[in-house]
């Protein structure tokens, strides 16, 4: 069955049951129907013919969840965006993807005015187009848009409905992340699948502990989805434990490294519910390896395992030399499959530095350094300046790049700062062109302004360090690693 008829399907056999819960506002699965309906009628008939992608730019609304659904059934692939985005990196994504821009308030009216004619038939995508696509940050300061087909998000989706054997139209499943990461795709998909319900958390109620907690114990959630960032958050608490939430059997993890201690302590306040890890970039769709982290993995391996590969996707560990490397060697980790997206929209150059063909496969270099040891693959860090800080994909580059064209900035290096060996806090070294009549805190609160203008607030560096040069390597490169000594 198609995805969208199989999610079009709940509203037919469980038209009360509720699909999206988004602070007080609540929306069933007939609600859900109808209202993509009259989005994907109001797309049919402004856009005949077209099937350009579609710029959703809200937080957590519900009408989001219907303006995806209503792209889809229109014949448009969707771009959701966080309306924590600065203006000028919204436009740069939409000018990018050649999209049309559609606000969640625009979304709200056009489902308050249109009417659904009698013969209305959706334009679902074929098993190769577009369902939607992701932004992620870009080294050279402009956002790549990864593409993910319908026949990349089902590939994904058959194989962890098999795994995870959720209850139909039974399950609560935590949206944490925002629908601009591809973390999102886990729970939203995976509940709208199978007839649960999505319990999304807003950005302020995460910056508000108290209510987040509130939340969070009222909230039914069974399928716990986050970043390992986000359940460190909440671990904070003594009070977050099974007693807190009762329901919940299963933490989901994916998009960076889950700390053993995290583990564990998850393990010991929720003894009912099992710990999955899961590995995979955008490019890959959400996910690609993924396993069950018992106490005795635990106590086996440092770091933990991300896994075995999903049936029929390719997981190996290259060498310089595009050959697997021997058991417990370090190289490139590399996915091959149907789950692989076709590339970078209109970025024609980094999607062939990035994508290939393997086995008649396509096929992803992910320029994660991992190895293999017991038939399990293991993350080893990244191979270039991409992080991940707080859950956030970030590329170094990206911010070197806006740095660049704050006024006043001749040169700028980006550091991650480390702590215990986890991801801290960014720092930017800066020479300026000259230097003005202030203070170092004025003239860092001026960049933060211009640059928050282009940059969302998870990229911005949090301290800034003018230098009048920077050190160097024997070979004339910036030294990172003496700047990063700085921070210690
Ligand atoms: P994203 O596209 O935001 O999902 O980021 C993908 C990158 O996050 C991967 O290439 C890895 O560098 C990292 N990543 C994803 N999952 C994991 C994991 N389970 N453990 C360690 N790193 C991960």
């Amino acid at each position: 069955m198609h995805l969208i008829e199989q999610i079009d399907s709940w509203s037919q056999s469980h038209p009360g049951r509720i699909a999206h819960i988004s602070g007080d506002t609540t929306l069933t699965y007939q609600q859900l129907t109808s209202q993509s309906n009259k989005l994907a009628q109001h797309l049919l008939t402004a856009f005949p013919n077209d099937h350009s992608p579609i710029a959703l730019l809200g937080h957590k609304q519900t009408e989001m969840l219907a303006g995806f659904l209503g792209c889809i059934k229109a014949g448009h692939p969707y771009i959701p965006l966080d309306s924590s985005l600065p203006t000028q990196r919204v436009e740069a994504i939409v000018r990018t993807a050649d999209a049309t821009l559609l606000t969640v308030d625009q979304l709200k009216e056009i489902i308050a005015n249109t009417d659904v004619p009698d013969n209305f038939k959706i334009h679902a995508p074929k098993i190769g187009n577009p369902w939607y696509i992701i932004f992620t940050s870009g080294s050279t300061g402009i956002p790549k848009g990864v593409t993910i087909t319908r026949r990349n998000l089902e590939n994904f989706l058959e194989w962890i409905l098999d795994e995870q054997d959720f209850k139909e139209a039974g399950e609560v499943f935590l949206n944490q992340a925002p629908f601009s990461f591809d973390l999102s795709v886990m729970d939203l998909y995976s509940s709208l699948a199978t007839g649960g319900t999505l319990f999304s958390v807003s950005k302020d109620e995460i910056a508000e502990p108290k209510k987040l907690y509130k939340s969070l114990g009222s909230s039914g959630v069974t399928v716990w989805v986050s970043t390992p960032s986000f359940a460190r958050l909440c671990l904070m608490d003594i009070n977050f434990s099974e007693k807190m939430m009762p329901h919940l059997r299963k933490f989901w993890f994916c998009g960076e490294t889950l700390a053993p201690e995290i583990a564990s302590t998850l393990l010991e306040r929720f003894p009912n519910a099992e710990v999955w890890n899961t590995y995979g970039p955008t490019e890959a769709a959400v996910a690609t390896t993924s396993i069950l982290i018992t106490k005795e993995i635990i106590a086996k391996y440092r770091p933990l395992p991300v896994g075995r590969p999903k049936p029929g996707t390719l997981v190996e560990v290259h060498a310089e030399d595009g050959q697997p490397t021997p058991s417990g060697e370090r190289g490139e980790i590399i996915i091959a499959g149907p789950n692989v997206s076709p590339g970078y929209v209109n970025q024609m150059e980094a999607t062939s530095k990035a994508f290939f063909i393997l086995d008649d496969q396509r096929a992803y270099h992910t320029g994660d350094w991992g190895h293999v040891q017991d038939d399990l693959i293991f993350f080893d860090g990244r191979m270039d300046f991409q992080i991940k800080l707080n859950g956030y994909r970030i590329e170094i580059g990206d911010i070197e790049s806006n740095l660049h064209t704050v006024s006043n900035v001749q040169d700028a290096v980006v550091i991650l700062a480390m702590k215990n060996e986890r991801a801290d806090y960014l720092a930017a070294f800066v020479i300026l062109k000259s230097r003005p009549e202030q203070t170092d805190f004025e003239i860092m609160r001026e960049m933060k302004k211009q640059l928050g203008e282009r940059l969302p607030d998870y990229m911005m560096p949090r301290k800034f360090v003018f230098l009048s040069e920077f050190p160097t390597t024997p070979n004339g490169k910036v030294d990172r690693a003496k700047l990063a000594e700085t921070l210690q």
